[in-house]
């Protein structure tokens, strides 16, 4: 399985790996930081930097999709390198950092809406430009999105650090609230989590299990607008939202 850099350190943006196996356009990598597609966040896209034919320069291929099922495939727009190959990887860095500033917000509305309205989040969906997210909940008026608003970008302007950690599958269970973190809807296979904590580590005001990249403080989420709701059916709410300059 390929190192997935990206859950140890999500800053980085240029890394150096080795192709491990090719298969006609994606590409194996001993270690990656490109976020394969998972968890709502889409997958990062960027380039591969070569060795060109004659050694003396370096050949750039894209990065178009990332995706991972065994192991991280990278599809690239070209011919994959053969296994061996030195490779440097360069993230889209501005898609990225968009998807780690919505994966955050989308965590303190997830945290909002359950303590506020008791509504358990179904489902989310995140991408460079906005973000929406099903709740359990009959139908919120315009003051609750109001109300939901204020409260989100009061949690930025507090600039609360987030920070993750491994814990052991059972552990969890035992010691967190399963429906905040969310660990029921993980398969069972899965038996160490990465929990992702925002706020103080005595009494963080969030705990989930994700394996998505995140930013450092909340601070860097940015505003958020709470851009309207949509019915999915009697018992599930959806909302989507924007975050200034995206
Ligand atoms: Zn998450």
């Amino acid at each position: 399985m390929t190192e997935q850099r990206y859950l140890a350190d999500s800053t980085v943006r240029e890394f150096e790996a080795t192709v491990e196996r090719s298969l006609d356009d994606r590409v194996v990598l001993d270690g990656t930081h490109f976020y394969p597609t998972g968890g709502g966040q889409p997958n990062d896209t960027g380039t591969l930097r070569v060795p060109d034919a004659d050694g003396d320069g370096e050949a750039t291929l894209a990065v178009v999709d990332v995706e991972k099922t065994d192991t991280v495939y990278h599809r690239v727009d070209g011919a994959a390198p053969p296994a061996g190959t030195a490779v440097r990887g360069v993230v889209d860095w501005d898609r990225r950092y968009a998807h780690m500033r919505y994966h955050t917000a989308q965590h303190l509305l997830s945290a909002v809406l359950l303590e506020e309205f008791d509504a358990r989040t179904v489902g989310n969906q995140l991408y460079a430009d906005r973000a929406r997210l099903d709740a359990d909940y009959p139908k919120f008026s315009e003051t609750d999105l109001a109300d939901v608003e204020t409260r989100m970008n009061g949690l930025v302007d507090d600039a609360l650090p987030v920070r993750h950690y491994t814990m052991d599958r059972a552990d969890a269970e035992a010691e967190l609230d399963t429906e905040r973190t969310r660990i029921d809807l993980l398969p069972s296979s899965i038996t160490e989590l990465r929990i992702v904590e925002v706020g103080d580590a005595d009494d963080p005001f969030d705990r989930t299990a994700c394996a998505g990249t995140h930013v450092g403080t909340t601070d860097e989420v940015g505003e958020v607008t709470v851009v309207g709701r949509t019915t999915q059916g009697s018992e599930t709410e959806r909302l989507t939202f924007t975050l200034a300059g995206t």
